[in-house]
């Protein structure tokens, strides 16, 4: 199911990645954080749900305004779903997601970001 992804010339890397431990290293959450942030302004990936504007991460997490920061990011090409999630007293996550919908995204964000939102607008 998953090898199609792996191929995918935009999150090809990204979904090698999703599929090992961060063990708790916010050094690797950093990097994909960087790496989702330089796809974003390449238009290979968006935003499709998250707690803040990727680039704003790092100051929420600094302000200690809230304990969890959540981005969800959706690969333009063939539609793959990615969460990566920070937690001020936990360990960093990342993930491929196979169903949106069991995500809880009303309950699991704080903030209302991304492409997922703004289509729910008129
Ligand atoms: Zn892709």
């Amino acid at each position: 199911m998953e090898k199609e992804n792996t191929v995918c010339p935009f999150c090809g890397p990204l979904a090698a990645q999703a599929k090992e431990s961060l063990n708790g290293s916010y050094r690797q959450y950093d990097q994909i954080l960087r790496k989702l942030m330089e796809l974003e302004r390449q238009g290979r990936m968006e935003l499709f749900a998250g707690d803040c504007p990727l680039e704003d991460t790092d100051a929420v997490l600094d302000a200690e305004q809230h304990y969890t920061v959540c981005h969800y990011v959706r690969c333009r090409r063939c539609g793959a779903l990615y969460f990566l999630g920070a937690c001020i007293r936990g360990a960093p996550v990342f993930r491929r997601v196979p169903d949106i919908r069991k995500e809880n995204l009303g309950t699991r964000l704080w903030g209302r970001c991304g492409t997922c939102f703004l289509q729910g607008k008129s």
